[in-house]
């Protein structure tokens, strides 16, 4: 049982270790992979791994290289993630950047549902209670802003890591695209009860969902509901160990090998789960919207969470493309192609990538300002572009590594084979003009990670698509643009003949 706010800001800190954490996934959750219920998600082969790499990230907020920058101590004096932080400046814009990088750098972005991401949209939401108390009221007459409210507390001071679940399954193209969800599908409404509403149906995907703690089921973004949505309209958030949630993993693509043969996937598995809600309760007062689709459609842009959330991805993804020019460069050095004016143009391209992220996200930060709520906000724009332009450039660089890579990329033996009958074939035939065989070995072994591997592919795939779909976020970029002074200097040099 989790200790309360009270206690826990008594205690002074609200940040876990990695042990508690852990402890707190041993619970009664319904996870299903390969045909199987798991029984502890965080000894379960391909899955564990990924368990203990987060656990470690939340020891490291009390490690003192860390902990000034990735924490915060709240006014009630408990010691808090920062991403947790209501920003009331633009240095606390600041400060928060700075966590989200950090947080990054752990993974160089290759874990990318850290906690902090689903943290700083919870921040948002609870620091703008005038938004959700337009909303109905729950039995008792209890506003919902007040459901918010506690369950941002509730996360700050126990350190709860979530997930969430915005996209219904798609039935049908064209029901989906006219705003519409399939009842065959979907996840409704079924029924209300004194306790709460009953949920049926499926949602897309939860990453991480298996290793969080709790999980938001929200209003996507970028897809907008008609008004006779009424039973599709809600946000809420239960634990993952609420009977009758199932989460269906996809193969994972931790397949038990060493660090040294899968630096990347031997580590940061963070699985992704399609969401099945049989006749689940979710009580009122873990309801946050409900029947309002207008407000539903509203609620990530009026509340600023996705401009905050949209920060914490910009910087993760400037750690992500800093990790991949210097995977490059390392590459080209121990070839000896850094004089070759071919891959110094290939690398110069990612560099430019990931010189135009930081630019944005510096421009961002720099003119951040007080949002309706009387919070600090970063400006949203440069986000915006950012978030647009990451899916095409992270697929680009992976090509680019490719292209550098070639057969190396897949050509190469095992760690075993540095300690067995070919340990000197494999010393002798992979070594390069600037690099021992096992250390060559190892960084392309790295570089296959990223660019070849299972793990790789599904990163790419997650930069491509985990804000939403693309043609959707462009379009909705298009319509918050700020395109009539444009047009009106077309209009005036037009006019002017
Ligand atoms: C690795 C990964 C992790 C993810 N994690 C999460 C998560 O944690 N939580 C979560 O909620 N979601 C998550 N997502 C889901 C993500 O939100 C969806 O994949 C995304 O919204 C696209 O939906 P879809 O997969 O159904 O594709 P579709 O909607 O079927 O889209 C397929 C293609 O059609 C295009 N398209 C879709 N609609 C239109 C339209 N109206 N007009 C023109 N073109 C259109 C899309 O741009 C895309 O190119 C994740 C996705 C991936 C790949």
């Amino acid at each position: 049982m989790a200790a309360n706010r009270e206690d826990i800001a008594k205690q002074g800190s609200g940040i876990r270790t990695g042990q508690q954490y852990l402890e707190g996934l041993r619970d009664d959750r319904e996870i299903w992979t390969q045909g199987k219920r798991v029984a502890d998600v965080t000894s379960e082969p391909g899955m564990g791994r990924g368990a203990q790499t987060l656990a470690a990230f939340l020891d490291n907020q009390h490690d003192d290289k860390y902990r000034d920058s990735v924490t915060y101590v709240a006014d009630d004096g408990c010691r808090c993630a920062m991403a947790f932080k209501t920003p009331k400046s633009v240095e606390d814009i600041k400060a928060r950047g700075k966590a989200y990088y950090e947080w990054a750098k752990w993974s160089n972005g290759m874990f990318g549902r850290t906690p902090d991401y689903k943290n700083a949209s919870l921040m948002a939401f609870a620091s703008a209670p005038d938004f959700l108390s337009q909303g109905v009221k729950g039995p008792g007459g209890a506003a919902m802003a007040q459901n918010m409210t506690d369950f941002y507390h509730y996360a700050r001071t126990n350190d709860r890591v979530l997930t969430h679940t915005l996209v219904n399954p798609t039935f049908n193209h064209a029901q989906a695209a006219s705003g519409k969800f399939s009842e065959k599908v979907a996840l409704q409404v079924v029924k209300e009860t004194d306790a709460g509403i009953i949920v049926n149906g499926a949602r897309l995907l939860a990453t991480l969902g298996p290793l969080a703690d709790e999980i938001e089921v929200f209003p996507s973004t970028v897809l907008r509901a008609t008004d006779d949505n009424i039973p599709f309209a809600f946000a809420f958030a239960i634990p993952i160990a609420t009977p009758g949630l199932k989460l269906i993993c996809r193969d994972t693509y931790d397949h038990g090998k060493s660090h040294f043969d899968a630096p990347l996937s031997s580590r940061y598995e963070e699985m992704d789960a399609v969401v099945v809600f049989e006749n689940v309760l979710v009580p009122w007062e873990r309801v946050f919207m409900y029947g309002q689709p207008e407000l539903c459609n509203q609620a990530f842009n009026a509340t600023n969470a996705v401009v905050h959330m949209a920060h914490q991805v910009a910087c993760s993804k400037l750690a992500k493309s800093e990790f991949m020019v210097g995977l490059m460069c390392a590459i080209a050095k121990a070839t000896g192609r850094d004089k070759d004016l071919y891959t110094k143009g290939l690398i110069a391209e990612v560099m430019q990538m990931t010189e135009t992220v930081r630019a944005l996200l510096f421009s961002a930060e720099e003119q951040a300002h007080v949002d309706q709520h009387g919070n600090f906000i970063p400006l949203r724009s440069p986000l915006d572009t950012s978030r647009n332009m990451y899916p095409k450039m992270y697929p680009r660089m992976v090509e680019i590594l490719q292209l550098l890579g070639s057969s190396s990329l897949m050509a190469t033996p095992t760690e075993a084979d540095f300690s067995n009958a070919l340990a000197n074939d494999v010393e002798q035939y992979f070594q390069l003009a600037n690099l021992e065989s096992k250390d060559r070995v190892a960084l392309y072994r790295l570089a296959h990670d990223v660019a070849v591997s299972g793990f790789g592919n599904r990163q790419a795939l997650y930069e491509r698509f985990f804000f939403g779909p693309p043609a959707l976020m462009a379009s909705a970029y298009f319509d918050i643009y700020s395109k009539d002074p444009l047009i009106d200097r077309i209009e005036s040099l037009l006019a002017s003949n």
